[in-house]
């Protein structure tokens, strides 16, 4: 997809700092972390949000997912929690047209904290 950052990324020609690859996803660091642990997870493929994703329908939004247990694993926040968002949309503040999940964790993520 012409003009996609996230394909940039998945190609090479933007850097990012890469956490996770597999045949299918990438993981990279968000570039403006919202938590200590802030990791996107991407289809390397061309998807536009979650459900183009979704509609693939082989497999690869279970692959998706999976890689959002596999980082939180590896930044050793499996056992405190995390949490994994697909903002979709305008109104969720999606400003990546190449879908992505966010895995935040490393401190309380409930407001009031608690
Ligand atoms: P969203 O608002 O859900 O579309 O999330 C897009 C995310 O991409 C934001 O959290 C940005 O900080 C992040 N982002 C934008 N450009 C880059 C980049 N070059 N490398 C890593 N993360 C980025
Ligand atoms: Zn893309």
């Amino acid at each position: 997809m012409p003009d996609c950052l996230f394909c940039a990324i998945a190609g090479g020609e933007i850097p990012a700092d890469k956490v996770r690859e597999t045949e299918r996803t990438l993981a990279f660091t968000d570039i403006n972390p919202q938590a200590p642990v802030h990791v996107l997870v991407i289809p390397t493929a061309h998807y536009a949000d979650l459900a183009a994703l979704a509609a693939a329908g082989d497999g690869l939004l279970d692959a998706v997912a999976a890689e959002a247990h596999q980082v939180a694993l590896g930044a050793g926040i499996d056992k405190t929690g995390y949490r994994v968002v697909f903002n979709t949309g305008r109104d969720a503040g999606q400003t990546v047209g190449h879908v992505h999940a966010h895995v935040l964790g490393g401190r309380g993520m409930t407001w009031p904290p608690g």
